[in-house]
C-alpha cells in the first residue's frame, strides 16, 4: 500500500498505460507519493476547495490532492495516455475528479467550478510554465477566480517571479507578480525526485493575489517592463525610447530619476510608468 491511498505504485501506472515521459510535453514525472504528498500539504488546507491542477500525467500529485481532502481537483491534461492512467483516480474518488483533455494555454477550467474557493496547484510543464503563469495574474476581472497559486517551477524562474529591486533576478516577471500578488517561496525539489530528472533544480512557489493592487493596464505595464528591461543595463532615458513616446516626459509624469535603470525601479514606479504612458495618449 502506498503511503497516501491504495491505488497502485505510480511506476506501475506508468508501466501499464505505456506512459513514457516525453521531452515536447515536459514530462517530469514524480513518483514518490510522499513528496506530491508535502506538495498538496503546502497549498493546503484543501476542505472546502476546487483545485485547478495543471497537467497530472500519471496522477501522483492529484492523488495527493484528493487525499488531503481536496473538494474536486479539475485537471487540465493534454497526453491522452495520461487522461486513460487518470480512469483508476476518478473511480477511486468518485464524483471528484474532472479531467479536461486539452492543452492548459487555450482550455478555461471556470465553466467547471461551482462557487467554491479555486485555487491553481501544478508540477507545471515548464515549456509553457511562464505563459500559463502570465495569463494568471492577467486575468479580469480582479481579484482573481483563485485564491491561490502554488507552482511547481525551475528554481531560477521561481527566483525571478519572487525577486526584488536590486536583485539580478529582477525583471519583468517580478513586477507582473508582485504589482497583482505576493510570492513566497516555499521548498525546493531536487531534480534525481523526478522521472526523467530535470536539468535543474525545481521550486515549489506560492502566490497569494493581492486584494487591490494600484489600478493600472497589464498590457501598458507589459509595455513598459519589456523596454525598460529589454535594455536592462541602460538608463531609463535610453531604454524608454522604444515606447515611442518622449522618455523625460513620461519619467517626469512618473516622478522618476531619468538616470535610473530598470532594476532600480519598484512596482509602484513601473505602475506611475504605465499610467503616464496612458496619459501621454501613446498607445
Ligand atoms: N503532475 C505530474 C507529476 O507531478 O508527476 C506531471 C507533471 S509534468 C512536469 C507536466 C505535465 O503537463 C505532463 O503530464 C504533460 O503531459 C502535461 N502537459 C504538457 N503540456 C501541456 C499542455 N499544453 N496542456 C496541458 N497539459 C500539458
Amino acid at each position: 500500500m502506498s503511503p497516501i491511498d491504495d491505488l497502485p505504485p505510480l511506476r506501475e501506472v506508468i508501466r501499464r498505460h505505456g506512459l513514457i515521459a516525453k521531452k515536447s510535453l515536459g514530462q517530469n514525472f514524480l513518483f514518490d507519493l510522499n513528496r506530491t504528498d508535502r506538495i498538496a500539504r503546502a497549498a493546503g488546507p484543501l476542505d472546502g476547495v476546487s483545485v485547478v491542477e495543471i497537467g497530472p500525467g500519471p496522477g501522483g500529485l492529484t492523488r495527493a490532492l484528493l487525499a488531503n481532502g481536496a473538494r474536486r481537483v479539475i485537471a487540465v491534461e493534454r497526453d491522452q495516455r495520461a487522461i486513460s492512467a487518470l480512469e483508476e483516480i476518478s473511480e477511486r474518488y468518485p464524483g471528484r475528479l474532472t479531467v479536461i483533455a486539452g492543452d492548459a494555454l487555450t482550455a478555461d477550467p471556470r465553466p467547471h467550478l461551482d462557487g467554491a474557493p479555486a485555487r491553481v496547484v501544478a508540477n507545471l510543464p515548464y515549456n509553457i510554465a511562464t505563459p500559463l503563469l502570465i495569463a494568471w495574474l492577467t486575468t479580469e476581472p480582479w481579484p482573481p477566480w483563485y485564491d491561490q497559486l502554488v507552482l511547481m517551477f525551475q528554481r531560477e524562474v521561481a527566483e525571478r517571479i519572487a525577486a526584488v529591486p536590486g536583485s539580478k533576478s529582477y525583471g519583468r516577471l517580478s513586477v507582473l507578480a508582485s504589482w497583482r500578488c505576493e510570492a513566497k517561496l516555499l521548498f525546493d525539489i531536487a531534480a534525481s525526485a523526478f522521472v526523467p530528472p530535470p536539468k535543474v533544480t525545481s521550486t515549489l512557489l506560492r502566490l497569494v493575489p493581492r486584494a487591490a493592487p494600484l489600478a493600472c493596464d497589464a498590457d501598458i505595464l507589459q509595455r513598459v517592463t519589456a523596454a525598460a528591461f529589454g535594455q536592462r543595463r541602460k538608463m531609463l532615458r535610453q531604454s524608454l525610447r522604444s515606447l515611442g513616446a518622449d522618455p523625460l516626459a513620461l519619467l517626469d509624469v512618473a516622478k522618476l530619476d531619468p538616470t535610473a535603470r530598470a532594476e532600480d525601479i519598484t512596482v509602484e514606479g513601473f505602475v506611475a510608468l504605465a499610467r503616464a504612458l496612458a496619459d501621454i495618449g501613446r498607445v
